[in-house]
């Protein structure tokens, strides 16, 4: 982000890292579920934490129960609305396309990731879905928070289904467990 940010983020900091340690509980979770430890908080600018969500892909058989949307859903309950204006949804992984657009379709103000993901990222690293004027809503966002806690998770997630220490099902008959994020 630009340098006006820097101030804010300063302030921040704290505020940032307990949100991200609540989502990286959530993401401890799905992995003890066999689930792609993914999990996703959102705070509310003045009732806090109104969302708290975890992959459950397999769980659900649902292609579309990533964190995130599950966290966005929760939200939308939560305050009656589908318009989440001033919220800053928290996740532990780099949003993917279908999160990318969920976020800006819920008008959500701002998002922090852990880890970056190369293969489905779409904040930042496989594509730019919150580029500012892109849409008609622009999001802030900052990626690299507890970074190395969220991905070990993930790496050691994946190693545990290779090594068959891990319950992870089904995971053994599949092309490539990290493919199915
Ligand atoms: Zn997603």
């Amino acid at each position: 982000m630009g340098d006006a940010q820097g101030v804010s983020w300063l302030r921040d900091e704290d505020a940032d890292l307990r949100a991200m340690l609540q989502a990286l509980e959530e993401a401890r979770a799905a992995s003890d579920d066999g689930e792609v430890p993914v999990g996703a908080v959102i705070i509310h600018p003045e009732r806090g934490l109104i969302a708290k969500a975890r992959n459950a892909k397999e769980t659900l058989q649902d292609p579309t129960a990533h964190a995130e949307i599950l966290a966005i859903c929760q939200a939308a309950e939560a305050l009656g609305s589908w318009r989440l204006e001033g919220c800053s949804l928290y996740s532990t992984l780099e949003p993917c396309p279908m999160c990318a657009g969920a976020i800006l379709q819920s008008r959500i103000e701002r998002v922090v990731f852990g880890a970056s993901d190369s293969r489905w990222g779409a904040v930042d690293s496989k594509l730019r879905v919150l580029e500012p004027g892109l849409f008609n809503h622009d999001v802030d966002w900052r990626g690299g928070v507890l970074e190395t806690e969220a991905s070990d998770l993930i790496r050691s997630f994946f190693r545990g289904i290779r090594d068959g220490t891990h319950k992870g099902s089904q995971s053994s008959s599949r092309p490539g467990p990290e493919s199915r994020k």
